[in-house]
Parts: C-alpha cells; structure tokens; sequence
C-alpha cells in the first residue's frame, strides 16, 4: 500500500492517511487535496508509510497532490509540530493557520511575470553609533548560535539602528532576517525605514492587511529563497525562510504577540523555539521587558540565561523627559483635567510644540445612565456596558460590536435627561477644543483610525505639524517619533492601578513609560505629566525616576512570593454555553478527568466564571492549571487533553485551552 498521512485543519487532534499510487519521499510537505466528508479539503502531507491502523478497504485515495510549489520545508514542519504539541492544538489546524489562506485552500498566487529590477541605488550616510549601540551590533554580530538577547534601551535610545546593523551583517553573510513587530499601526513607518536603508534588499511584509495574493506571494518569495528580510506581526513567525540567520522581535513585551483566539500562540515564544531550532541568535527588544524576559536575562544584576544588551541612553534628545506626578486628590478638576496640565498644554501651544494627551479609552463615556431611576446601558448580549460614541450617535460594545442608537429617553421611566457617565478620547477632545480654541486639536484611537489608510493619513497630518494636541489611546504610545512633541499627560491612569489581573501593574507601567517615551525625542526637551490620586504609589515613583529595574524587581518579589509567571507555569482551559451551569458542568467533569493525572507537581484550581461571564450571549467559566515545573505540565496537558477530547461534548458547548495565558 502506498499511503500519505495528511494533517487537514479540522479540530481533531489526529493525522488521516489515504492511498497513492505512487509517492516519494520527497513529496512530504507538499499540499494535497483530498476527499473529507461530504467534499474536499487540502491539507500538508506529513508522512508516507506502507501501512495503516485502518483496513485498506476504508481508505480513500488521494485526489491531487499539489507539486506546483516547493514542498513546505522540514524544519517548517517540525515548528508546527512543536506548536501543535506545546500549545495542544491539532496539528492540521497549526498549519492551515501557519500558511496563508491562499496556499490553504489549496490555490497559487499568479506571480508577477517579470522579475523587478532595482535600481543599484546605494545605501543611505549611517549615523555613527553611539558606544553603547556599537557595543550591542558588535556583540550580535559575533554570534552565529543560538543564543537570545534582550536589547533593553529606553525609549529614543536607538534600538531600530541597532536591529537594521544586525540585519545588514546578516545579509551580507547571505542569509535572511526575520523581524517581528508588534501590529499593523506601526509596520508602514517602519517598512519605509527598512527599505530605505538596504534598496537592493527584497523585503517581504507580512500582516493581516496584506491582500490575500500578496501574502501568498510574500510566502512563497520566502519558501523559494528570495525574499532577504521578512518584517511582519506575528503569523510571519510561519515563514519558511531556507537561509534565516537571526530573528529580532521589536517591543517584545507587547500583548499582541500572544494570539487570543484559535491558535493562541506567543509569537515571541515561539520565535525563540525557532531560533534554537535553527541555531541562531534572537532578539528582544523592549524598553520595557515583560518581566518574564527580564527575569531570565538576569534582572539587570548579574547573566542570565539570555544576554542583555543595553542602551541607557537615548541617541539624539540629551535626556530622558522629565516625568512629574500630579496630585489630584485637593484639586477640583476642569472636566478631567488639572489647572497644572491645561498650563502646561497652552505653554506649548504657545511655543508652537505638540502635545499628547493619553486616555486610553475610546468613545465619548464607558457608560450612558438615567440619574433618575439608575437605568444604565447594559450590553444585552454581554456583562458590561454600552459605550457612548457622541461623533456618529451611538452606543456600542466594545466586546461583541453590538450598537444602537442613542435613545432620546430613559427606556425604563421615560426621562429625558439622560447623562454621559465618565470620560473617553472624544469627550477629552471636544472639551480641549472647547477650552483651547485656538489649538487644533487631533484624536487618534481605533475609531478614528479604523482603517490603515486613515491611520497614514492621520500620522502624516501629525508629522506635517497639521496638529498641536493630539488625543489618544495606546495606539500612540509605541514606536513613534514626533520630532516636536514636548509634552505628554496622562490622565484617568489610576483605573488600571488595582486591577484584579496581576499583570496589570506591568502593563500600566509599560504604557505610560512608552508614551511618556514620544516626549522630547528630538532636540527639544520633553515632559510628562501624570495625573494620579495615589501620587506615592511605587508605580508611578518609578515612573518618575525612569527606573524600569526597581519596578521589575518588585513586581518579580511580589510575583516569586505568590508563586505566579515566570515562577510558574499556568494554562486555561476555558468553556462557553448558553448557561453558566453547562459551563461550570463541562469544567467540572474536566477537572475530573484531570486529578488522576495531576499527580504531586501540577496544582488543580475550581472552574470558575471568567472576569466577564457573558460575551456574545455565551456564558463562560475557566478553570486555571498550574505547575512550578513546564515540562510537567505539558506531560499534564497533553494526557488531560486525550481525555477531553473523548469526552462526549454537550450540544452548544464550546472549550479551548490557553497555555500561558495573558488574560484571566
Ligand atoms: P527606539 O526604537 O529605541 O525608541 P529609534 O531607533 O527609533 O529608537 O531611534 C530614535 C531616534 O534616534 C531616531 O530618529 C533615529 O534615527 C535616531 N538615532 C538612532 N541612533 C542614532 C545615532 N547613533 N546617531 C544619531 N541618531 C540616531
Ligand atoms: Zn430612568
Ligand atoms: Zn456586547
């Protein structure tokens, strides 16, 4: 018998074989399409064998095996392998996600017929490195093994230079360079950079707004060798590259690299897998390491297993800007704002120098309410609220997209005077506006830049000096460089301060260092200003001496203490139903299933409703596992998921696990 097993991306954790005529060796890894139910699907052929555990009377032949493209590469394979494994996910499912959905079902690109032919422009004049960026090329250009680096340079301190030195040596040495960015919003800028410094270079971008074709084709440009630099989210950690000599993972600690729906991989995580796979060195970059990587790069006071390379200054402005903690708690705000903010804002109008002022809450109030019998708008299909959007006259969900207009009275005692409750980008923006007529004011959150293009088109107004106050969430704060902005508030912090999560501190310390980081990156000096209530609490004093390390260590005491990440390890399994009590019922049975198995080394928590019970009408519970030892735990995880996945599965009721959740 001749067969070929195949992975297809159907949710089932198991290989299907079917019968060739003829195959060889060399036709693992190629795609094929193959009868599957009632129709057909193409999937990646993994092996070929003689044998099968199924009678050849059930088997089914195969119906075309695509040699039209390079057969997916071994190492490319045995990735996904590693993260079917790791992350308990089937591996015909790893690889439907891992190819782009062209090549997926089955189809090529048409190929641009003649090759393009660049013109020999030279590199551009390189701006002399600074001793501390030329000690960090220097040390990255030495090695050629695995080995993980964290380059930790403040904000402004160079780190891009120092990733496109690496990746020139790279490519001069022949070889190819995969650089990994946290999302779409930042890629354009810095896909200019990329291309304007090596312009005989073939530079494949890779993120979901690519077109479909374009990404096959980046896909394959890689697979055959002739692509030189892939710079991409976190699905280009998928590419095959023949040649790849290092892998740079740019703002390392950011949340988006970890996926949170089907395939919920870390894309840093895996990137490192890679790189030690292939045998070659990877880099971190952050000027605020999640303290994961900070914790295995020694905490900053002695080597650890990753090697830190740092960058304590920054490359053009002289200082860092000066962050200064305002007290809010005697003063009587103007709508949001202190007497000390709103002065700071007109100085720098007056100077003709930009602001940013970073609430990081979209719309115009979280919430719409009856001051007369306490209605407020409550999502019907999720637990939390309808938020106001005052600029096209909506109420909105920002958890399941479910909107309706704003109603004129009280849908349950007929009151007219229904109030905005609390404060989002819009309501800061018509109040600035309001109170700085003459400053023109910009707002830039995920509403007002919902498409890539108004994105570009808002950045280049920003850069034009179109702007002098710019309002805004987190999408400003990474990675930008506004040569003339002097001045960064933020307000409504304290909300993120105590947080259930245990991670939130970290994020909220990330945050406003990075946006306190677009501050004074040029020549003129800059300054932030946080308004706070809690103006003593270490977070914010750290804040104020830009000092990351006091912050990181406390933060990893406190979590060794209370045995959490990176002191354990923890996966989700999590359950949704029409129900609760399906939920809570499936999870119970689970745990059930999972004591046998725990043994002494992994730790069984109750299920419990997740933070946000309801979502999309689907109530959902979790139940969290955790073990102080990895290797342990996925021992645990992958018996406990055999055991689940033979269960049988109430009707309506949906599960997937999360290993190494970011969100609780
Ligand atoms: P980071 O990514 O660390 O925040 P960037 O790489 O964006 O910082 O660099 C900040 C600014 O400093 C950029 O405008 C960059 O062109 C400039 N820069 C970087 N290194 C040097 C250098 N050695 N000399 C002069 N300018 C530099
Ligand atoms: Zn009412
Ligand atoms: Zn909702």
């Amino acid at each position: 018998m001749n067969i070929i097993r195949v992975a297809l991306g159907v949710p089932l954790p198991r290989l299907f074989d079917y019968l060739v005529t003829d195959y060889a060796e060399s036709d693992i890894g190629h795609r094929v399409t193959v009868p599957f139910g009632s129709g057909f699907r193409t999937g990646v052929i993994v092996a070929v064998a003689h044998s099968s555990a199924l009678l050849e009377t059930k088997l089914k032949p195969a119906t075309s095996i695509l040699r039209d493209m390079p057969p997916l590469p071994a190492d490319w394979l045995a990735l996904c392998e590693f993260c079917a494994r790791y992350y308990q996910a089937p591996l015909g499912e790893v690889m439907a996600f891992a190819l782009p959905p062209m090549l997926r079902r089955g189809k090529l690109p048409r190929r641009p017929r003649a090759t393009v032919v660049r013109e020999s422009t030279s590199p551009p004049a390189l701006p002399t490195l600074l001793p501390a960026q030329q000690a960090a090329v220097t040390a990255l250009d030495a090695c050629q093994k695995f080995q993980t680096f964290l380059l930790h340079g403040v904000t402004g301190s160079g780190k891009t230079e120092v990733y496109l030195r690496a990746i020139d040596t790279v490519l001069a040495r022949g070889g190819q360079a995969l650089m990994l960015v946290p999302e779409i919003a930042l890629t354009p800028q810095l896909q200019g950079r990329v291309a304007a410094r090596f312009p005989t270079a073939h530079v494949v971008a890779a993120n979901s707004a690519v077109a479909d074709a374009a990404r096959a084709r980046g896909f394959l440009d890689a697979l055959e060798g002739r692509a030189d630099i892939v710079l991409g989210t976190r699905l280009a950690v998928f590419i095959p590259l023949e040649r790849l000599q290092i892998i740079i993972v740019d703002e390392e600690h950011d949340a988006s690299f970890k996926q949170q729906d089907g395939l919920r991989y870390s894309a840093r995580d895996v990137a490192i897998w890679r790189a030690h796979q292939r045998n070659i060195p990877i880099v971190l970059g952050s000027a605020t390491p999640s303290l994961e990587t900070f914790h295995h790069a020694g905490r900053g006071t002695g080597p650890g297993r990753y090697c830190m390379l740092e960058l304590p200054q920054r490359a053009v402005a002289e200082n860092l800007p000066v962050v200064r903690i305002i007290d809010t708690r005697r003063e009587k705000l103007q709508d949001g704002m202190s007497a000390a903010l709103l002065t700071a804002l007109e100085l720098r109008l007056a100077r003709g120098e930009q602001s940013l002022v970073f609430l990081n809450r979209r719309g115009f109030a979280p919430v719409l309410a009856c001051p007369s019998c306490g209605w407020i708008s409550g999502c019907k299909r999720c637990a939390s609220n309808l938020v106001v959007h005052l600029a096209d006259r909506h109420l909105r969900c920002h958890h399941c997209g479910f909107e309706t207009g704003i109603p004129r009275t009280c849908p349950d005692c007929g009151n007219l005077d229904l109030q905005p409750f609390g404060r989002g980008t819009q309501r800061l923006e018509s109040v600035l506006a309001e109170r700085l007529p003459d400053a023109r004011v910009l707002r830039i959150d995920r509403d007002s830049a919902s498409t890539p293009k108004k994105w570009q088109a808002l950045l280049q107004q920003i850069h034009d000096g179109g702007a002098d106050i710019l309002v805004g969430t987190q999408m400003l704060a990474k990675g930008h460089d506004f040569p003339k902005l002097t001045l960064v508030g933020a307000v409504g912090a304290d909300a993120a301060l105590f947080a259930a999560d245990f991670r939130a501190p970290e994020r909220l310390f990330a945050q406003l260092m990075q946006v306190g980081g677009r501050s004074g990156r040029a020549d003129l000096p800059g300054e932030v200003l946080i308004q706070t209530e809690y103006p003593q609490h270490p977070l914010y004093q750290a804040l104020t001496t830009h000092d990351y390390n006091a912050f990181a260590i406390t933060q990893l005491n406190e979590r060794e203490v209370a045995a959490f990440p990176p002191f354990s390890f923890q996966a989700l399994l999590r359950a949704e139903a029409r129900e609760m009590q399906q939920s809570l019922d499936f999870l119970v049975t689970a745990r059930s299933a999972a004591e046998p198995l725990a043994g002494e080394r992994v730790a069984l928590y109750d299920p419990v409703p997740m933070r946000m019970p309801r979502l999309m009408t689907l109530e959902r519970g979790q139940l969290l596992v955790e073990s102080a030892n990895r290797p342990a735990l996925q021992a645990f995880l992958a018996a406990w998921m055999e055991r689940i996945y033979a269960l049988k599965m109430p009707a309506g009721l949906r599960w997937h696990l999360d290993v190494d959740p970011l969100e609780f």
